[in-house]
């Protein structure tokens, strides 16, 4: 341990020296206030003794301006004032500027190393607390990245990465309100890919695992807004949800997306037959400030999508169902 004794009498400061060396310490020495400060700095003692009254800085102005230095609560030295002022005043004082200890010259060696030693007690028992304390950041930053990670994998798709189901659901509630409250509509698109048993059949699980891979990146490819969601809805069912989106813009999209899977040149050999994989997409969207159920807007987009796989599959179904009627009202279909 090194203790830097700062005391402008030579005589005090090299008797205090020996004490220290007697105790098995190093000492350093200063000057005076100043002096002090600087070789604070430069050795970063574990204790100081400091002398009050002495030139450039008193003892008070040294320990007041290593304190300032220092972040009080991780970087703390403990510091006796040594002195030969007895009265209540100037012990007051040493306290305030940030001392933790006072004691009167001429001091006796026992006090003196009774007194160090509490000091290193307590100094060794906040550097054990400040330990802790850095492991229990630690310990929260790392439980709080687990948690981050955890929520990510509890809504997301193990197989595509894409969102699940549940961030689906949360997802597509949190958009209705949203749009109702700005004035916007919102678009959903129901993908399917066509004929996926048979693609299984004819190429086995894992390269229709791999397929719905494919699938999933191509149409994340196509969306470029922040806000686009695309979820596995089911099995080798994808939903997109697109925010402030029109019927039209969704209607652009879904064309674009359909044609990017086809484009993909996924080829489906079986024994009978040679073919692409090709998707089949339903949408709807809402109307401006008309209440919509998520409901409805799944059930009206997953109508279309059975409507385009009746007409013939890989083709965009739109659906022009009014959101705001009961959810058995009539049904209408455009296909594109
Ligand atoms: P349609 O064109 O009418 O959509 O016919 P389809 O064969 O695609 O539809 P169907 O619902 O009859 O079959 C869906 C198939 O998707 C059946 C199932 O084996 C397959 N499937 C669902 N989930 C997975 C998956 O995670 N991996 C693989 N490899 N196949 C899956
Ligand atoms: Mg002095
Ligand atoms: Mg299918
Ligand atoms: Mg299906």
């Amino acid at each position: 341990m090194h203790i830097l004794i700062a005391d402008d009498t030579q005589t005090d400061r090299l008797l205090l020296g020996e004490y220290v060396k007697k105790f098995g310490y190093i000492p350093i020495y200063a000057i005076n206030g100043q002096d002090a400060v600087a070789q604070f700095k430069r050795f970063r003692p574990d204790l100081l003794i400091f002398d009050v009254e002495m030139p450039t800085l008193n003892g008070y102005e040294a320990a007041k301006e290593i304190r300032a230095t220092c972040n009080a609560e991780e970087d703390w030295v403990p510091i006796i004032f040594l002195s030969s002022h007895i009265d209540d005043e100037s012990i007051v004082r040493g306290i305030d500027s940030g001392g933790d200890d006072y004691l009167t010259k001429p001091v006796s060696l026992v006090v003196l190393k009774a007194k160090i030693d509490a000091m290193r007690r307590i100094a060794m028992m906040h550097n054990k607390l400040i330990d802790m304390g850095n492991q229990l950041r630690i310990a929260n930053q790392n439980l709080l990245a687990t948690n981050m990670l955890l929520s990510d994998l509890s809504l997301t798709d193990p197989l595509t990465g894409a969102a699940n189901r549940r961030a689906f659901e949360e997802c597509i509630e949190r958009e209705s309100r949203s749009v109702l409250r700005r004035g916007t509509t919102l678009a959903l698109l129901m993908i399917d890919i066509d004929n996926f048993k048979q693609y299984n059949d004819n190429n086995g699980h894992l390269m229709g695992d791999t397929c719905l891979r494919t699938v999933a990146k191509a149409i994340a490819h196509q969306l470029k807004r922040p806000t686009d969601v695309l979820a596995r809805y089911g099995g080798e069912e994808f939903a997109v949800i697109l925010p402030d989106t029109t019927l039209e813009g969704a209607k652009h999209l879904a064309e674009i997306l359909r044609q990017a899977i086809e484009n993909l040149r996924v080829e489906d050999r079986g024994k009978d037959v040679q073919g692409l994989v090709t998707v089949s997409i339903g949408i709807s969207c809402s109307e401006t400030n008309v209440p919509f159920t998520t409901n409805s807007l799944v059930n009206s987009a997953d109508t279309a999508l059975y409507q385009a796989k009746h007409e013939g599959k890989n083709r965009v179904v739109l659906s022009v169902f009014s959101l705001s009627m009961p959810a058995d009202a009539q049904f209408k279909a455009i296909n594109l």
